[in-house]
């Protein structure tokens, strides 16, 4: 299967780190490169590292004072005072932060041009989706937005139609803010509604700016949403979507952090749906836009129970490899796991659930659930400007 899929991965990668006690624990990239090594599905597809993005790649998304900032912080970790972001608790400055962030958005931006120019069909980057970052300033852990830099990067190759999906708990902020007003953008995120959850964005309202009416997309997930909710409002909005839309390519980002476990948001749902919405990615992206994916990380601070089962199922996707859930993860990788972190992994890929959304007849919807209440808004609020019905 070689050429149909690559995945993104220098071992430079781990050094995006906040230091002790930040959530975002570079350790979740390394545990999740040596699972998908493990598995050998590095052998499966093509893996690539790319250039850091320059400049003038940056500033398609980012404003010049702010990379200006960035690389002062960088240099003099002691300079940063919050301003831009940077500084904050969430986005504290280290040394060699500048660099190991345009490199993640190198990877992001490679893939989408792999894609793109139809060199493999599929590329993953998970040590990207950093779709917080915005143009003038960091956030929510976020540097440099790599999600929004790739889609810009497609766009000035000629590309005029380009999907989002961000499956990530938390809003994709960055990423619509970057678009707002680009019709040919259409972003869509599915997240744990604004009150309760950081970004306190992403209410069902905020739907795209002048020229753009319907180009953003949020359902707003009640707390303790399950899988079987999760996977409902998934399928109530993102296909119909992205069959009126007809995208060119479809870009998502898997965000780990929906998982029960997680410890910073209050979604219950499971590893397995999060497998299925993986694989309804995947076949979206077939049946739409002639199989150009480009897959992204994102949030996930379930460090070692969580996110390197999420997205090594999510690279075996792309690489074409069926990984059986039921299967014990490979012996080595757990003493590896412990070595690291002194904790014990997870013994299987599946956390035993076999998850189903509830089918949608068409008068299927309950007026007095909260779930159904977010999905009829969003369907609502959005549905019209596609030529949609919110009810169908
Ligand atoms: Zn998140």
């Amino acid at each position: 299967m070689t050429g149909r899929a690559q995945l993104m991965w220098d071992e430079a990668l781990t050094g995006y780190d906040f230091g002790a006690g930040h959530p975002m624990d570079p350790v979740r990239l390394a545990l999740t490169m040596s699972l998908v090594r493990a598995y050998g599905l590095d052998q499966a597809l093509e893996v690539v590292a790319a250039p850091p993005a320059g400049d003038s790649t940056l500033q398609l998304v980012h404003r010049a004072d702010y990379i200006a900032a960035v690389r002062r912080v960088s240099a003099d970790p002691s300079l940063a005072d919050g301003s831009y972001g940077l500084g904050t608790q969430d986005d504290p400055a280290f040394a060699g932060m500048h660099e190991v962030s345009a490199l993640i958005a190198g990877q992001s931006v490679a893939a989408a041009e792999a894609v793109w120019r139809g060199r493999v069909s599929h590329a993953v980057n998970f040590s990207g989706g950093l779709h917080h970052a915005m143009p003038g300033a960091a956030s929510g852990f976020c540097v440099y937005n790599d999600a929004a830099l790739a889609i810009a990067r497609l766009l000035e190759l000629g590309a005029e139609r380009i999907a989002y999906v961000d499956t990530d708990v938390h809003h994709g902020d960055g990423v619509q803010a970057a678009f707002w007003q680009d019709p040919r953008v259409l972003t869509i995120s599915l997240h744990e509604h604004p009150r309760t959850l950081f970004p306190q964005t992403g209410w069902p309202q905020e739907s795209g700016g002048e020229g753009a009416e319907g180009s953003a997309v949020n359902v707003a997930l009640p707390a303790g949403t399950g899988d079987e909710g999760w996977l409902r409002a998934f399928h109530a909005v993102v296909p119909q979507l992205l069959g009126a839309f007809r995208p060119q390519v479809l870009v998502t980002q898997h965000g780990a952090d929906t998982h029960m476990e997680d410890p910073l948001a209050h979604l219950a749902v499971s590893l397995d749906a999060q497998r299925v919405v993986q694989e309804q990615c995947h076949e979206l992206a077939h049946e739409h836009a002639e199989g150009r994916w480009l897959a992204l990380g994102g949030g996930g601070y379930a460090v070692v129970d969580v996110v390197p089962r999420s997205w090594t199922q999510l690279v075996a996707i792309a690489a074409g490899v069926g990984l059986d859930p039921e299967g014990d993860t490979p012996e080595p990788w757990r003493r590896e796991v412990y070595a690291r972190t002194r904790e014990s992994a997870p013994s299987r890929m599946t956390d035993g659930f076999r998850p189903r959304w509830r089918e949608l007849p068409d008068d299927g919807y309950d007026p007095a659930d909260r779930l159904d209440q977010a999905i009829l808004a969003t369907r609502r609020e959005v549905f019209p400007s596609h030529g949609l019905l919110p009810l169908h």
